[in-house]
């Protein structure tokens, strides 16, 4: 019994490498079981084959829609994706629904795409950008690492 040739992923910092440049390997960017809970309004979860597991909600993801559109305005407001729009004070409330897909469905091998009840339907959310974008405690946390302030 031999370990060699097995190369265990390094979960170490590297030095001049951001989060966002790293390539990924591929069972990490690879859903083992999507899952869209549609009926229930809750949102996306994948399974990964590297055995990590994701979930956002849809009012996230509509926020974090990746087509070039949206990337563009976020871009312009200094927002994140996920991140709401700011909403103007002056404005009458008034009730908006949270957002939801009408449907969703696979774009090849590589994405899923979201019919949204707003009539948008432009984002092509790769897998590797939705594991990219992570919300879990670990993945949040190691990108504050990341782009946090030097000490
Ligand atoms: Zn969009
Ligand atoms: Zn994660």
């Amino acid at each position: 019994m031999t370990h060699e040739g097995i190369r265990f992923v390094d979960k170490g910092r590297q030095a001049n490498e951001t989060e966002a440049d790293r390539p990924l390997p591929r069972i990490a960017v690879t859903p083992e079981k999507v899952r869209v809970l549609l009926t229930e309004g809750k949102g996306l979860e994948i399974d990964w084959q590297d055995g990590h597991r994701s979930a956002w909600s849809f009012a996230w993801l509509r926020e974090a829609c990746p087509c070039a559109t949206c990337v563009d305005q976020r871009n312009l407001e200094g927002r994140k994706p996920g991140q709401p729009q700011p909403k103007p004070a002056a404005v009458l409330p008034m009730y908006t629904p949270p957002p939801k897909p009408a449907s969703a469905h696979a774009v090849g091998r590589y994405a899923i795409q979201f019919n949204w009840l707003d009539g948008h339907s432009a984002g092509i959310y790769s897998w590797e950008y939705l594991r990219r974008v992570c919300q879990c405690r670990e993945c949040t946390f190691a990108a504050e690492e990341a782009t946090g302030t030097p000490n």
